[in-house]
């Protein structure tokens, strides 16, 4: 049966009806969406009365879940469950759409290839070149995924966060100092998008590697009747990937992400088409299928009572029930913390060293750049931390030890970061602080130190220990 007969349209149709118009359309659409998600977020701030950050209709981070809800039912510091039904339903569209997700819909794919059209300017022939080095390349992204997955699945944190190039992308330039390295990967991926095409996506992305390889096993491929090919091969020069086409008849490479250029550029009509089990698709079509396949998921979670984008309340208790200064996030205002902890407001501006200028509505990750001054979110957990913990002010955690500067321990960090970043053995660790055999060393330690009769300052103790007593 055939729904619909897919025509080479150059020359035939309205220019609006071209795959091209239409391709970037649809990646106008999620790109747009995007940069008002990001906007929002930076203007209103985070939080359960801000606004969604990116991260939270990035599919990746439902990969980088997975482990731990599946094993926990929880979810890692910063992913929300929007991330993991946009993961499931990315899945189960490139089953079925193959790697269009990569060609269609993501914003960052639709940067670099809107980059490219620049590069194609400034180096015409020498555009995209391909070679053995481009292909051997391309499995960086594999390796890639399996770092950042092993290490996050181990530790129970986003590793990947402060490298992550999309992140800084929609980001929009603020917060350059607290990620440098995704900024300083940013700025080579579009620079290297001026040359190559799809550079990140090509040998970098890791939700791309895991896409490309699940769209191996996609229903729907780009598909070459022997009967009428002359053999011109223009479909090989107008695909961005290089795939093979005059040997094949089903288009499987990973590197496929159904931009249907072969398709709209091959001259003879019908030799090239879109295929999926006894159906051909037209470009329309099936840019209206992926579009109804994911706003079907995403109406059907959201009605479900699935969909949650950011936190859903202000809690300033962990989850043994105590107040806990490791609650205070950055879309917080010092009011909201007066309140929560029951401090009054004038006392938590002076211990705090706040200037009485500063708004008490204000985020705190907001206060320096707003009044130009020397402050950190973690000078209010410290100050908190003293008028909670009765017997006085808040304790200094970083003192000069051996070997350098005391490394941060914070009640957000699960004990497998907290034993990367400080070298400390964990079985030490563990039997130092007389943890229970089943805390989670996944889990933040805030879930569980209380419950355990410890505290952070006894972790940072211990570990201050360790490394005063070690070389
Ligand atoms: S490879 Fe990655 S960055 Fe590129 S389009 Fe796919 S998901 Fe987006
Ligand atoms: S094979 Fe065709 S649809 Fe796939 S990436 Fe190349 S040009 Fe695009």
């Amino acid at each position: 049966m055939t729904l619909t007969q897919i025509e080479p349209v150059r020359g035939k149709k309205p220019f609006y009806k071209s795959v091209r118009i239409i391709r970037h359309a649809v990646m106008f659409f999620f790109f747009a969406f995007l940069v008002h998600v990001a906007w929002d977020h930076q203007v209103k701030g985070g939080g359960p009365n801000g606004s969604p950050s990116v991260e939270a209709y990035c599919p990746f981070g439902g990969i980088e879940n997975l482990y731990y809800f599946l094993t926990s039912g929880g979810y890692v510091r910063r992913i929300e469950p929007s991330a993991m039904i946009l993961m499931a339903a990315v899945l189960l569209l490139t089953l079925l759409f193959s790697r269009g997700f990569c060609g269609w819909v993501c914003p960052f794919g639709s940067v670099q290839e809107w980059l490219g059209l620049l590069g194609r300017k400034i180096f015409r022939k020498r555009y995209n070149p391909d070679g053995v080095w481009v292909r051997r390349l391309a499995y960086l992204k594999y390796v890639l995924l399996v770092v950042i997955v092993g290490f996050t699945w181990h530790l129970g944190t986003l590793v990947w966060r402060p490298y992550d190039p999309f992140l800084a992308f929609f980001h929009l330039g603020s917060g350059m100092s607290e990620m440098p390295f995704a900024y300083a990967a940013l700025g080579v991926v579009l620079v290297g998008s001026l040359k190559y095409e799809r550079f990140f996506c090509r040998f970098a992305c890791p939700l791309g590697a895991v896409i490309g390889l699940v769209g191996k096993l996609g229903l729907t491929k780009v598909t070459r009747e022997d009967e009428g090919c002359k053999g011109c091969n223009v479909c090989r020069q107008k695909c961005f990937a290089h795939v093979e086409f005059l040997t094949r008849r089903q288009i499987r490479d990973v590197e496929c992400n159904h931009c249907l250029e072969c398709v709209a550029n091959c001259p003879r009509p019908n030799v090239l088409s879109l295929k999926g089990w006894k159906w051909s698709f037209s470009h329309g079509s099936y840019a209206a299928l992926l579009l109804l396949g994911f706003a079907s998921m995403i109406l059907v979670s959201k009605v479900s009572g699935h969909w949650r984008t950011k936190p859903e309340g202000v809690s300033f208790v962990n989850a043994a029930g105590q107040l806990d200064p490791d609650q205070i996030r950055g879309w917080m205002s010092p009011r909201e913390i007066s309140t929560g902890y029951g401090i009054p407001l004038e006392k938590l501006y002076d211990a705090a060293r706040l200037p009485r200028n500063v708004d008490s509505n204000t985020r705190v990750n907001q206060i320096a750049k707003t009044y130009n001054i020397a402050f950190e979110p973690d000078q209010l957990r410290e100050v908190v931390r003293g008028f909670v913990r009765p017997g006085g002010p808040a304790r200094k955690t970083s003192s000069h030890v051996p070997g350098g500067e005391e490394p941060e321990v914070k009640g957000f960090m699960t004990l497998n970061e907290i034993v990367m970043k400080t070298g400390v053995p964990k079985q030490w660790l563990v039997e130092r602080l007389g943890l229970s055999a089943e805390v989670d060393a996944r889990k933040p330690v805030r879930e569980f130190l209380h419950a355990e009769g410890k505290s952070i300052e006894d972790v940072r103790e211990a570990v201050k220990a360790w490394r005063t007593t070690r070389p």
